[in-house]
């Protein structure tokens, strides 16, 4: 890597400072390094060097015992098999039954190979049997006394589309008759067989599962019975065999076992995970792990039994442990929803014991992992047994109240505390959502891809949004995919659902940019445009019926869900104070109202960040400011200035009013000139208005008289600018202004724009002031240690440095270029929301460093929309911007959307309500950022959020994982 350009801020941080850099590169430069290594895992490629070495070694191990692994070797052993493991030593033996995990390594290795398993792996595996076998005191195969086994897949993140687990493997026609009588329990015996060839002609061999469910129902028919657990011994043993006739079944245990090894392997390769691992950008290249574990039974009778169990109340996160169980029950009873579970308190007075134990388990576990747990236990025979544990996925509230909890009972510090909570997730409390507590039938699920919940009719185009809006109706778009033609649609609906893409979707990222809530890539979801309507499942849905999403949750209802408004609970504020006290970044708001600005403060905004201009002049004052573009002479130039000057003092003395001797970073004036001018096909032809507007349009306006270059072109300006704030400032006690200057390229730019603001200030009874500039071209970051003479301080404008770096115009590219660059793998996200760090980052290290040089005190901030994303906050925090205890990171809306939204909502692209969103996740950030050193374990990426909405819901859900 690259000597960094930060400086001295990054060595004083030392070691964990770089591998948080190093973390920071790989993460955007990730999906081309595993292209350039070959390591993808498609096998013609069949060069990737590190894998086929460790191929070609017979002695690599690809296989790692229960006892001997740790949560430290997620990525080798995955989540399921690093956190058994972990258990294992934490609750002993006794309490986790024994196993192995063949490790993702071997995955990839087999991924790579010619579809046989990785020299060795048959060997080892043999080996870990027999291991298991003496621990267990049973064998597998044997007819006396069968060892058996369940196969579960586990990647480093939990992921949908991978192989549901397969249960009992080791049974055949022998061995089911010892287990019988090692059990006493004919029908015990007979149920598990059952289920297991079930299980692996559906799961391994992909058998349709409807086959076995009509023959179970058929079954029942026969002898009139309702229940699977009234069926008997004989009826279980003739569905076995019948089942058997489905297809080829193999009696041998070995391979049985090899058979759903290769089907794990196998799936981290199948359509569905391929999908989910290109949504939340996971590499294809990790591989699953397998796991291999003795088999304890909780189908054995009525003191057995197997449910889930939260250390606390996985909806509140209130101190209470949550869950269900199903008595004589395995496992996958409790998920699938079959039987309708009981609420784990039961569990008291059924099986005091058991609870009890549980109970500390919990506890026990809550503790080593300082985190709040998810388990999966089962009961054989009134002995507890523990299955899985994780750190649980929970609606932001709840992680809040954890962190708040934690704290209080010393379970946690207030930086580990923080660090447990997702800031990502936040964007959920700040915005409406479904009511947690509201009981409704989820119809379909998506991926969560705008924050916030909408109910509205069903229309089906843009075109027919944009109507219905003007009537008055709430509507939501339902289109399989958007694109550019779509996006006046998106304006007037309330919220977008789309049945295909992700979280870097056309729609997606336009609903995002937005403020729209949104749901992608919900599959379930049939637009048939032709016959005007929607299809999810059974329900057929006209356009003008009511449908309902949260694209937090990424969930779809047709009830009428009661939204709860957002409300900062006093949890919340609490998190955000330590936040505050922890971080050494200062935190701004994006504000151009006096009404923006007090929401900022209420938010916990130190002051204003960057207070933009443009929207003076716009609406009313338009013409105005028109005049003074098109003025032919000096005199009438000036007289147009003179009439707005006093406007622009009121606007300004409100601001600073508001702001209370906070200070603000004032930005002269910016866009491009055409912002101002009449269309011209709107003046008559030929008339002399015309030809001057047709003289002064641009081929490319955002490359053209912009920023500083109209400051210079039109000197009256600026000075009627700088004017108006200074003397509004001199009237307001304690106002503190940085007067910012846009656009700079050059330092002679500055130094003219420079002399021009002291002329002007010198004028006026106020001199608590600063000069800057945006760091915003390429060329300001090189020249930077020039232009530092000039500058009290800069702030890195990272959307226009994007733009200008990438050649990328933001309003083109992320309608249509982004969508598909992100397929291809030529980027993995939007450079937009989260910092090209290789590239625009080091343009910002650069910068900062040469300002420094120059200027040891120099203030440094970022002003720009990567402001609000925690992985650019993190790289910001670590490009030497930091050591300043002045910065400030403000957050910047897109910056020139077309005209018509700029003028149409006075120059405020984004809702008030978005940006305050943003205020308050970044505050967090910045604060988890500071902490995250504490728990270099922690997953960076949230891969499947999972949200709740009810308890049944959730059980679902978690099967479906
Ligand atoms: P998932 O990732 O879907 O939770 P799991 O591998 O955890 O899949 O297993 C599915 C179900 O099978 C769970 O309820 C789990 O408790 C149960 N199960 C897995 N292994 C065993 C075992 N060795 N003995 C008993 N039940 C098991
Ligand atoms: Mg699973
Ligand atoms: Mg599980």
């Amino acid at each position: 890597m690259a000597a960094p350009v930060g400086g001295e801020g990054l060595q004083s941080c030392g070691v964990d400072l770089n591998n948080r850099d190093v973390a920071g590169y790989s993460q955007q430069t990730r999906v081309a390094t595993t292209e350039r290594t070959g390591s993808i895992c498609a096998p013609a490629s069949g060069s990737a060097p590190t894998l086929t070495d460790t191929n070609n070694t017979s002695a690599a191990p690809w296989i790692v015992d229960f006892a001997d692994g740790s949560r430290e070797m997620r990525d080798l052993l995955g989540g399921k098999g690093a956190n058994v493991a972990e258990m294992t030593r934490v609750l002993g033996a006794e309490r986790v039954p024994g196993g192995f995990t063949i490790t993702t390594a071997a995955c990839s290795a087999y991924m790579n190979g010619d579809g046989s398993f990785p020299q060795g792996l048959e060997q080892q595996v043999a080996q870990a049997l027999e291991r298991l076998e003496v621990q267990a005191g049973k064998r597998l195969g044997d007819a006396a006394d069968p060892l058996l086994v369940s196969v579960r897949s586990g990647a480093r993140e939990s992921m949908p589309g991978m192989l549901d687990t397969v249960l009992n493997l080791g049974l055949n026609d022998e061995t089911v008759a010892g287990l019988a009588r090692r059990s006493s329990n004919e029908r015990f015996a007979w149920d598990s067989y059952r289920r297991f060839v079930q299980m692996f002609g559906n799961v391994v061999l992909g058998v349709a599962g409807e086959r076995f469910e009509q023959a179970i129902a058929a079954s029942k028919a026969a002898r009139g019975v309702s229940l699977d657990t009234e069926l008997d011994a004989e009826a279980l043993r003739e569905l076995t065999y019948e089942f058997q006739r489905f297809y080829d079944f193999p009696a041998d245990p070995r391979e049985q076992l090899s058979h759903a090894i290769r089907a794990v392997f196998d799936s981290w390769q199948g359509e569905r995970a391929i999908a989910y691992r290109r949504i939340n950008r996971i590499p294809d290249d990790w591989g699953t792990a397998v796991n291999i574990q003795q088999m304890v039974f909780g189908n054995l009778g009525e003191s057995s039994g197997s449910g889930v169990a939260f250390s606390r109340d996985e909806l509140t996160g209130a101190p209470e442990p949550s869950g269900d169980f199903l008595p004589n029950a395995q496992g996958e009873d409790v998920v699938s929803g079959v039987r309708t579970p009981r609420d784990i308190v039961e569990l008291r007075s059924w099986l005091p014991d058991v609870h009890e134990q549980l109970m500390e388990i919990l506890g026990t576990l809550e503790r080593h992992y300082g985190d709040m747990q998810d388990t999966e236990f089962t009961v054989q025979d009134g002995r507890l047994y523990m299955l899985q544990t994780r750190n649980a996925k929970r609606p932001a509230q709840a992680a809040v109240r954890f962190a708040v909890d934690a704290v209080a009972e010393g379970l946690l510090e207030r930086e580990q505390a923080i660090a447990t909570i997702d800031p990502s997730t936040l964007d959920a409390l700040l915005h409406p959502t479904f009511d947690p507590r509201a009981d409704y039938a989820v119809v379909a699920t998506g991926v969560a891809a705008s924050p916030g919940a909408a109910k509205g009719e069903i229309v089906l185009s843009a075109a027919a949004a944009v109507q219905a809006a003007a009537e008055g109706r709430e509507v939501i778009l339902v289109r399989s995919f958007t694109e550019a033609d779509d996006v006046a649609g998106f304006h007037a609906a309330k919220g977008i659902l789309t049945s295909e893409g992700g979280k870097a979707s056309h729609a997606a990222l336009v609903a995002r940019g937005m403020g729209r809530p949104a749901v992608t890539g919900a599959s379930a979801v049939e637009v048939d445009l032709a016959a005007g309507e929607v299809r999810i499942g059974e329900h057929v849905l006209a356009a003008g019926e009511r449908i309902a999403i949260d694209g937090s949750l990424g969930k779809i209802t047709l009830e009428d869900v009661p939204l709860v408004e957002p409300q900062v609970s006093g949890q919340f504020q609490t998190v955000l104070g330590w936040c505050d006290e922890l971080r050494s970044l200062g935190v701004r708001a994006n504000a151009d109202t006096p009404a923006d600005v007090e929401k900022g403060i209420e938010l916990g905004a130190e002051g204003v960040g960057l207070c933009r201009t443009e929207h003076m002049f716009l609406g009313e004052r338009q013409p105005l400011m028109a005049a003074v573009i098109m003025a032919e002479d000096d005199a009438a130039r000036a007289s147009a200035i003179e009439q707005l000057r006093p406007l622009q003092e009121s606007d300004f003395e409100q601001i600073l009013r508001a702001l209370d001797g906070r200070p603000v970073t004032v930005r002269l004036l910016d866009p491009p000139l055409h912002e101002f001018l009449p269309h011209p096909a709107d003046l008559p032809e030929g008339s002399p208005a015309r030809k001057r507007v047709e003289q002064l349009q641009e081929s490319n306006p955002m490359l053209g008289t912009r920023g500083v270059r109209l400051g210079l072109l039109f000197p009256e300006l600026y000075e009627m600018q700088v004017r108006a704030l200074f003397a509004a400032a001199a009237r307001t006690p304690g106002a503190r202004i940085e007067v910012m200057v846009p656009l700079v390229a050059y330092e002679r730019e500055l130094e003219l724009t420079r002399s021009l603001i002291e002329r002007v200030a010198s004028e006026h009874a106020h001199d608590d002031y600063l000069i800057g500039t945006m760091i915003e071209l390429p060329r300001a970051c090189f020249q930077a240690d020039q232009i530092a003479r000039d500058a009290d301080f800069f702030s890195f404008g990272t959307n226009d440095l994007t733009q200008t770096a990438l050649g990328f115009s933001r309003d083109d590219i992320e309608g249509r270029v982004l969508a598909r660059y992100i397929d291809v793998k030529i980027l993995d996200r939007s450079p937009f929301e989260t910092l090209d760090t290789p590239g625009v980052g080091q343009m910002v290290r650069m910068g900062a460093w040469l300002g420094r040089k120059t200027k040891p005190e120099l203030k440094l901030g970022v002003c720009g929309e990567h402001g609000g994303d925690p992985d650019s906050i993190d790289f910001l925090h670590h490009s030497g911007i930091d050591s300043s205890p002045a910065l400030h990171i403000a957050y910047r809306s897109h910056v020139w959307q077309p005209r018509r939204r700029l003028s149409a909502a006075a120059g405020r692209t984004c809702s008030a309500h978005q940006s305050l969103a943003r205020l308050a996740c970044r505050r967090l950030a910045a604060g988890v950022k500071r902490c995250c050193s504490t728990r270099p374990d922690r997953p960076r990426k949230g891969s499947a959020r999972l949200r709740r909405c009810s308890r049944a819901d959730a059980r679902r859900m978690r099967y479906l994982e």
